[in-house]
């Protein structure tokens, strides 16, 4: 099996499993419990609050909160900051977010929330002058992703939070790093951002848990009331096992930072060149640079997505489809589509998610059997001319 789909969700780590176990089988105490038995839970929580602290450059331990998930950190951000402010009716966010965040501002557009979403350009770039001129002095949030989950590219954190400071300083930026985590370095004090969210099955942590940054001068209302862990701000019993694995993936992330950026990058760019030179019905739906190392986003004209994909999984390749079929819509990707990916390549793109543990072995292998599977498909689409210009053109 060989898994480039590091997007959806990553292995976990053994070491990240090693450090989880103690936590199930003997440390098993609530962190908030008074009798000693607690302590080793309760100081773990706390290690692990100092190590998310250092992976996303907090100023301050107290300013991160643990979650279930990306999903959860969104929910819990923007909720919060606009239920604690309620006089102000204005967000403003981008064209290409996660379900998880476009879902809810709709559900907020229902409520009397007036949203604005950001366009970008084919090469998946946000228009920033777009953006600086929505901003006013009502608008309570942005809401920006720093790298997007279908096409890796990366937006400018730090020029957006330069724009909404200097248009509207009581304005919050919330940034959903579910997919730059591990991928980027994270650094909230140096970004100017107020609240952003990551998830730890993103980078070799399990399913299940995730962080929640709110700088010490943004206050939210929380989403989830009760106890009072985590401040207030998320009741719930930790899930010590799972923050702790968190926190070992956060470590494992910065010390594997360089070999992401180099060693990762080079097989990313490795697939995609040979794709690209190889397969002459295929384009990169996004610019060469400005994108996280592990990802490609690649079309095949005139040939159907879900239909590749089945051919690769043939062959034990995971990797996931730009359209959103798989996930029972037959709508196209809102991302491509907001992109102006053309309608022929659209239905044909595949993105391609590396991780560290991708070989060169299996690299390989892929650049490989592309051609063959590409060249199948082709050969029963009902595109042939269109396909036979496309080839001469090459
Ligand atoms: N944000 C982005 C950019 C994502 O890619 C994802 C998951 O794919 C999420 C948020 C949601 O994360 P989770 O699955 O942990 O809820």
């Amino acid at each position: 099996m060989i898994y480039l789909d590091n997007n959806a969700t990553t292995k976990v780590d053994e070491r990240v499993l090693d450090a989880m176990m103690p936590y199930f089988k003997e440390e098993y105490a609530n962190p908030s419990s008074m009798y000693n038995f607690s302590k080793k839970a309760s100081n773990a929580l706390k290690e692990a609050r100092g190590v998310l602290k250092d992976f996303l450059n907090a100023k301050d331990e107290k300013e991160i909160i643990f979650t279930s998930c990306g999903s959860e950190s969104a929910n819990t951000a923007i909720k919060g900051v606009l239920n604690y402010n309620k006089s102000k009716k204005h967000i403003i966010t981008t064209k290409v977010e996660h379900p998880c965040v476009l879902n809810l501002y709709q559900t907020l557009e229902k409520q009397g929330y007036k949203v604005d979403y950001i366009g970008v350009n084919s090469n998946g770039d946000l228009d920033l002058e777009q953006l600086e001129a929505a901003i006013t002095p009502d608008t309570a949030l942005v809401s920006v992703m720093w790298a997007n989950n279908e096409t890796g590219v990366i937006f400018p954190i730090k020029k957006i939070s330069e724009i909404i400071k200097s248009k509207s300083p009581d304005t919050k930026f919330f940034v959903d790093a579910v997919q730059a985590a591990g991928k980027i370095p994270l650094d909230v004090q140096g970004n100017g951002i107020d609240l952003l969210g990551i998830s730890g099955h993103k980078f070799h942590a399990p399913k299940g848990v995730g962080a929640l940054y709110i700088n010490s001068k943004t206050l939210i209302t929380p989403l989830i009331v009760g106890g009072h862990q985590e401040r207030g701000k998320r009741a719930g019993t930790e899930n010590v096992p799972y923050i702790v694995g968190m926190s070992k993936a956060a470590e494992l992330a910065t010390d594997g930072l360089k070999y992401e950026l180099t060693e990762v990058k080079r097989l990313r760019d490795k697939l995609e060149k040979n794709i690209l030179k190889n397969i002459y019905n295929s384009r990169l739906n996004t610019g060469v640079s400005n994108r996280v190392p592990n990802t490609t986003n690649i079309g095949f004209e005139y040939v159907e997505g879900e239909l590749i994909l089945l051919h690769m999984s043939d062959l034990g390749i995971c990797a996931s489809s730009g359209s959103a079929c798989t996930s029972g819509s037959l709508e196209p990707s809102h991302v491509l589509r907001a992109m102006n990916v053309p309608f022929t390549a659209i239905h044909g793109s595949i993105r391609f998610s590396l991780s560290r543990f991708t070989t060169e072995k299996e690299i390989d292998y892929v650049c490989e059997k592309m051609p063959e599977i590409i060249e199948k498909i082709t050969a029963i689409s009902p595109y042939q001319e269109e396909l036979a210009a496309l080839k001469a053109h090459k």
